[in-house]
């Protein structure tokens, strides 16, 4: 069978078990399994090979079965670039893309950035990429991600100084008072609600995904005292919790507001350090 068939019978086969977008679901594991990108799927003349339509046809079955397609492929696009992602770290979202545009519309071309919670790298990556002039810190708690991210930097040739450990603190403390944007996308599901998450969510690592306003305090506290009087906050938050959120900042941050995602849905509030 040809790849414009064996698609259309996968995308078939993966609808019918309620997988999300199906077509390029089944594009993205056949083009990882042939080594071909998308175009070279639908010009390709051959057959696939016996060994070619077993390797495809586990992927299927893993895919129905909760597994995320990035940790079949290896790869996720994130803005402009093409990150590795692996088990273990999470996998970065579309919607943090709306993140890291509201904060680099707050930015002047040589700010001093921090992402706090770095994940593969995404967000601090992107912003080293649209915003060359930037110097770029990231942190994060977890081993496995910052090694990812130092990875993806280097393989992207992008200049980002990431650091082990909890928020803010793996920084030198010269930078106390001077970094002008402190962007992050927390863990920010409830404890209660990560039992209900689909099994492709539940794939990330429990503390990438779980936490929630406890977190988001000690991110403004420890930010305020990091960021220059005028620097910003955008943090992304969970749908229905930007008014909860916004509530921590007012006391210390001016002109804290909510910004919708395309949905309508809540989804990153944004305030300068008074
Ligand atoms: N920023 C990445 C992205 O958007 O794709 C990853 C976001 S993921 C939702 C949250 C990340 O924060 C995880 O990588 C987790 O290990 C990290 N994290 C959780 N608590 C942290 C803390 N107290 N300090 C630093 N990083 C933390
Ligand atoms: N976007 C994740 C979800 O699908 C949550 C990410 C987070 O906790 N920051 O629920």
């Amino acid at each position: 069978m040809r790849p414009p068939e064996v698609l259309r019978r996968a995308s078939a086969y993966l609808a019918r078990h309620d997988v999300e977008s199906p077509l390029p679901t089944a594009e993205a594991l056949l083009t990882s399994v042939l080594g071909v990108d998308r175009a070279g799927l639908y010009t390709r003349g051959q057959d696939l090979t016996p060994g070619e339509a077993r390797a495809f046809g586990r992927a299927l079955c893993l895919r129905c079965a909760g597994t995320p397609v990035q940790h079949m492929t290896g790869e996720q696009a994130f803005r402009r670039l093409t990150l590795v992602v692996r088990p273990g770290v999470f996998v970065p979202r579309p919607e943090t893309e709306m993140l890291v545009e509201i904060a680099l519309a707050e930015l002047g071309e040589a700010p001093i950035v921090v992402d706090v919670g770095t994940g593969s790298g995404a967000i601090a990556l992107a912003v080293k990429d649209e915003r060359p002039g930037a110097t770029v810190f990231a942190t994060d708690l977890s081993r496995e991600a910052v090694e990812l991210a130092r990875w993806n930097a280097s393989r992207l040739g992008l200049e980002v100084d990431v650091r082990e450990g909890d928020l803010l603190f793996p920084l030198a403390t010269e930078l106390r008072g001077r970094v002008d944007l402190v962007v992050s996308n927390p863990p920010y599901v409830g404890a209660d609600a990560y039992g209900a998450l689909p099994p492709e969510v539940r794939a990330d690592p429990v503390a990438a995904l779980v936490g929630g306003p406890a977190l988001y305090e000690r991110l403004m506290t420890e930010a305020s005292s990091w960021l220059r009087p005028g620097g910003v906050l955008a943090v992304e938050v969970g749908a229905d919790d930007g008014e909860t959120i916004a509530e921590i900042f007012r006391p210390s941050f001016d002109g804290v507001r909510i910004e919708p995602d395309l949905a309508g849905r809540d989804r990153v509030v944004v305030g300068r350090r008074r």
